[in-house]
């Protein structure tokens, strides 16, 4: 059954435009996929392309079946491809880019540095490319916490100067100046940047989660492949940092929180010419040992874990200063950590295995 469109038409917002159809880079990644339910629910028209680099297109079938419609199109092609991406251009007519796709390890950027700036900033020219080509010019970018470095304690504002510590953060950080500097020069231009700080938790219905391909990288995934009993121990990477218990401190932001912030900004390409940048956290910080402590309580066993060297690229503290986008849109998040952890371990507990064996969708496909 189609969902009532909703919440895009936001009074006073000085602009008749309003997208209707979003095509969404990365749409089947951790947050993409999630990205994909929420502008179902409102209304959007959604059309993706994925190169299933570290996703399954088996994860449409469950987008599809929380939404209760179908996706618009999915194409499998690297953004890389200009000729493939334009053709998907011509055939639909997009209204705004969420720009999700991207490698994000930060382990992996230090061991292949330059895969990461070819995918990640290749990629996003290759898109800038293809949307001027097309008239298209309204942008929703998913950036990242990890270009402030190692700023130190306390709240980072987005004045902070950027620092990046590994090449992941630092072809972020390439790709915002770009963005930047093509909406310095280009009037018609709107991009709304938004840092993420730490993503985590799942969709409430268990169905969509955080599947990697490969050993975990991030924290909360591997914590809940711990809990559930796919993996021994958790790693903790340092406990020597300078802060209360040893254990580095972020600032986990829920997956829904962080979809719906991408949502609510389709709202504003309108009315906020130019570019935009917004941290998109909690405000709130959270230790290794805390997230332990969180997700030990939700699943009800101890998870195990040993304390090891620091990972390369890593940094002591990332907090956001989460009231710019607070002021500039009165959208903030309303999810905290336990609800992270339950959602993510109601995914975990349901999905031991991820996405493996699910069936593929059988809707419209490009
Ligand atoms: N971490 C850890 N063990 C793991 C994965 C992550 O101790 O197996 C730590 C990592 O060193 C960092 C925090 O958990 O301090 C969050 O890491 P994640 O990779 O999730 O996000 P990042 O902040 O690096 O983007």
């Amino acid at each position: 059954m189609e969902k009532e469109r909703r919440a895009h038409a936001r009074p006073g917002a000085g602009s008749s435009w309003a997208p209707s159809t979003v095509l969404v880079t990365g749409g089947a990644g951790f947050i993409g996929s999630h990205a994909c339910v929420e502008l179902l629910d409102h209304g959007y028209e959604v059309i993706v392309v994925d190169d299933y680099a570290n996703s399954t297109p088996h994860v449409f079938a469950r987008v599809e079946r929380i939404a209760g419609r179908f996706v618009g199109a999915v194409y499998e092609l690297d953004l890389r491809d200009r000729r493939a991406l334009s053709a998907v251009f011509d055939r639909h007519s997009v209204d705004a880019v969420m720009h999700f796709a991207a490698l994000k390890s930060v382990s992996g950027s230090v061991a292949r540095p330059v895969e990461y700036y070819d995918t990640n900033v290749g990629g996003t020219t290759a898109l800038l490319r293809t949307m001027h080509e097309h008239g298209v010019h309204r942008l929703v970018f998913s950036s990242s916490c990890s270009i402030y470095g190692d700023a130190g304690p306390g709240l980072l504002d987005e004045a902070t100067p950027p620092r990046p510590t590994n090449p992941y953060a630092a072809s972020k950080w390439l790709c915002e100046q770009i963005l930047a500097d093509v909406c310095r020069h280009r009037p018609e231009y709107t991009v709304l940047c938004l840092r993420y700080f730490n993503p985590a938790g799942a969709h409430p219905s268990g169905l969509l989660g955080e599947d990697p391909q490969d050993v975990p990288d991030n924290l909360m995934p591997y914590v809940a492949q711990v809990a559930v009993g796919r993996r021994e121990r958790l790693r903790i990477f340092g406990a020597d940092y300078p802060t209360p218990d040893g254990t580095a401190i972020r600032d986990y932001i829920h997956v829904m929180d962080t979809v719906e912030a991408h949502r609510v900004a389709l709202d504003h390409l309108a009315d906020e010419p130019g570019m935009h940048v917004y941290n998109i956290g909690l405000g709130q910080g959270s230790s290794v040992l805390d997230v332990v402590a969180v997700f030990s309580e939700t699943c009800g066993r101890a998870v195990p874990y040993q304390m090891v060297p620091r990972r390369p690229g890593d940094v002591a503290s990332l907090v956001a200063d989460p009231s710019a986008v607070t002021r500039a849109w009165g959208w903030r998040p309303t999810r905290d950590l336990s609800d992270m952890c339950r959602d993510a371990w109601r995914f975990q507990q349901l999905n031991p295995h991820g996405y493996a064996g699910s069936a593929r969708r059988p809707g419209p496909k490009g």
